[in-house]
């Protein structure tokens, strides 16, 4: 018997990855809409079933933050890995190259950075930062997707993500803060999105940011890109943390409109 089927009608699917589909579900029992993501890996084996766990474990141990998506619960069938979530409207990656204002990448900044304060306060490296897995949920941004998470202090191998987001001390396997990693993929992901094309698919591409080849960003405060730079620093120390992000000035003038803007 299966428990997704039991307990959830299936809507449409909303997501795709490598080894995981993510459906608009309704639950039978509350009349309420969810995601449920069902990895597709057969989980067969210990280590990688262990690993697989990191993704609701890290879920479970964060609770609840407003720009963390939501979690519900989890459960095997077939060895399969269901994850109940909250439902958001879609990703970030749809406003890749949509000329957004210096505003709305204020917002969509400050609220992310708010995300990594929080897990990093927790002990939590997401190590996965991107576009694709940054959700919008009524104008609010949701960090998601925790497939990649890992303690911060752990001596544990790392299974860092999408490569195009990497800072060049993960591609050396040399580096020692983790939480400095998620503030350069952070800044890229900033990057990719007032870019005026999407940074290339292949993962053997090398991200001329990781270079310190900062594109100027016409139309854009220097102050945001003056800390852009910073974020996406090869010297993790010089990199911002979480806290300082969110505390930064830059923010104090900020306009509060995600909440009502059009487009979101
Ligand atoms: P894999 O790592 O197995 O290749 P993935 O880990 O990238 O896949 P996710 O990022 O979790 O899978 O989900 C894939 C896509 O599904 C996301 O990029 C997003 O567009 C959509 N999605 C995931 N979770 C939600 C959610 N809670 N609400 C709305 N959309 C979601
Ligand atoms: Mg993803
Ligand atoms: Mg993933």
């Amino acid at each position: 018997l299966s428990r997704y089927h039991s307990d959830f009608q299936e809507i449409e699917q909303i997501g795709i990855g490598n080894f995981s589909r993510v459906f608009k579900v309704l639950k039978r029992i509350d009349g309420c809409l969810y995601a449920v993501k069902h990895c597709t890996r057969h989980l067969q084996q210990d280590a990688e079933r262990r690993k697989a766990l990191m993704e609701v474990q890290a879920l479970a141990a964060l609770g609840s933050h407003e720009n963390v998506v939501g979690y519900y619960s989890s459960w095997f069938e077939n060895e399969h890995l269901y994850i109940q979530m909250e439902l958001c409207d879609h990703s970030l990656s749809n406003y890749k190259c949509s000329r957004l204002s210096t505003e709305e990448v204020l917002e969509a900044l400050h609220q992310v950075a708010k995300a990594l304060h929080f897990i990093h306060g927790r002990g939590i490296a997401h190590l996965d930062v991107k576009p694709d897995n940054i959700y919008v949920k009524n104008g609010i941004y949701k960090l998601g997707d925790f497939g990649c998470a890992t303690l911060l202090d752990s001596s544990l191998p790392i299974e860092e993500g999408d490569a195009r987001y990497m800072p060049q001390e993960i591609l050396n396997e040399k580096y020692d803060h983790l939480d400095k990693v998620d503030i350069f993929s952070l800044g890229a992901t900033i990057y990719e999105l007032i870019r005026a094309s999407p940074f290339p698919e292949s993962r053997t591409q090398v991200s001329n940011l990781r270079e310190g080849k900062i594109p100027l960003l016409p139309g854009h405060s220097l102050q945001l890109q003056n800390l852009l730079k910073l974020m996406v620093d090869p010297d993790p120390f010089r990199r911002p943390s979480a806290k300082e992000l969110v505390e930064n000035p830059i923010f104090d003038s900020k306009q509060t409109f995600a909440k009502n803007k059009a487009f979101l």
